[in-house]
């Protein structure tokens, strides 16, 4: 048998790199650390233990840790590939049914990002929906040609037309809340994930109350629950991970604009050139042969410049 006295099947709440909140049925929320044997596991087959897993959680007595003795297999994993490591995939989130891509008909549209999008949804084996967001600050048909332009790209996803800050708008999320399934949010900074998740939430749930109920021994914590149970049963997955989807996105889409620049640095005579005045570059060359506009490669240099602050900001974060 699988389960031994004193292990009750639990969910991840969040994800505090050592320790993890973990939900029982009961709803008390634990602090647990991971058993070796799960760390180990999790080392061969690089898969820790993430957000919305279910586990076999060994709670502690008085003095005793609260331990995860198992990962159950995962009916969902929405991952990330990690910038510059092609075959290394970070885990966000697991077990999420439904993934809500937010953007808007007009400033955050982009058939590219979407694509890319709706590949990582269908990896992650979830279904997706999308939400044509701030629909009052564009045109109703701008709005309708901006969804059927997304239904042509995936017919497989639901897309709908909202407006988060009217509530109403977003009783049609209602349908993917339903009791035990779980929901997830991503898309740009800026497009309305947060209002969305708070008008779900409501007035009636106190995100901040749930976090002072873990029974962690002794131990106190910071980090918000990214896990919530919606009263009428639903659950919504929201961190930080998740926001940051579009970052890497994001970047590779950006760096696939200037492939042609990018092949160039190849050829530069020292591998960490910055293209100005170093000795031997590749580009500033082609600049002065006139094969590459001025413009172009101010974008390129600015764009190197900007990955390297996200990534110093994403290594400060771990
Ligand atoms: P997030 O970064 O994706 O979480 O975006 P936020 O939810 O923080 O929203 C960013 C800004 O857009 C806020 O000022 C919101 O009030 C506003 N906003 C969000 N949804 C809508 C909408 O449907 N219409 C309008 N006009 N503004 C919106
Ligand atoms: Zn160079």
């Amino acid at each position: 048998p699988f389960y031994k006295a004193g292990w009750v099947p639990a969910r991840l709440t969040r994800d505090n790199k050592i320790t993890y909140g973990a939900l029982t049925g009961d709803g008390d929320e634990y602090e647990a650390v991971m058993c070796g044997k799960v760390y180990h596991d999790a080392e061969t087959d690089a898969e820790l233990p993430a957000v919305g897993d279910w586990v076999a959680l060994e709670v502690g007595g008085e003095d005793a840790e609260h331990v995860i003795r198992a990962r159950l297999p995962r009916q969902t994993c929405l991952s990330r590939k990690m910038a510059g490591k092609s075959t290394e995939e970070q885990v966000i989130a697991a077990n999420v049914d439904v993934v809500v891509v937010v953007t808007d008909a007009g400033t955050d549209f982009s058939l590219r990002r979407m694509e890319r999008y709706f590949t990582i949804i269908a990896r992650s084996g979830a279904k997706a929906v999308v939400l044509v967001n701030k629909s009052d600050l564009y045109e109703k048909e701008d709005n309708e040609a901006a969804a059927e332009e997304i239904r042509a790209l995936n017919p497989a996803a639901d897309v709908h037309i909202t407006c988060a800050t009217k509530k109403r708008s977003l009783a049609v999320l209602r349908q993917y809340l339903t009791k035990g399934r779980t929901v997830t949010l991503i898309g740009s900074s800026g497009v309305g994930k947060s209002s969305v998740l708070n008008q779900l939430l409501g007035d009636e749930y106190q995100w901040v109350d749930e976090v002072n109920e873990l029974t962690g021994k002794g131990r106190h914590t910071t980090t918000a629950r990214e896990l919530i149970i919606l009263p009428k049963g639903g659950v919504l997955i929201d961190n930080p991970g998740i926001k940051e989807v579009q970052m890497w996105t994001n970047e590779v889409i950006l760096r696939e604009g200037f492939a042609d620049i990018e092949a160039l640095s190849l050829q530069c005579q020292f591998g960490d050139c910055k293209h100005g005045k170093d000795k031997g570059c590749a580009i500033r060359a082609a600049m002065e042969a006139g094969e590459l506009d001025a413009g172009r490669m101010e974008g390129f240099l600015k764009l190197d410049e900007e990955i390297e602050k996200l990534r110093r900001s994403q290594k400060k974060r771990q």
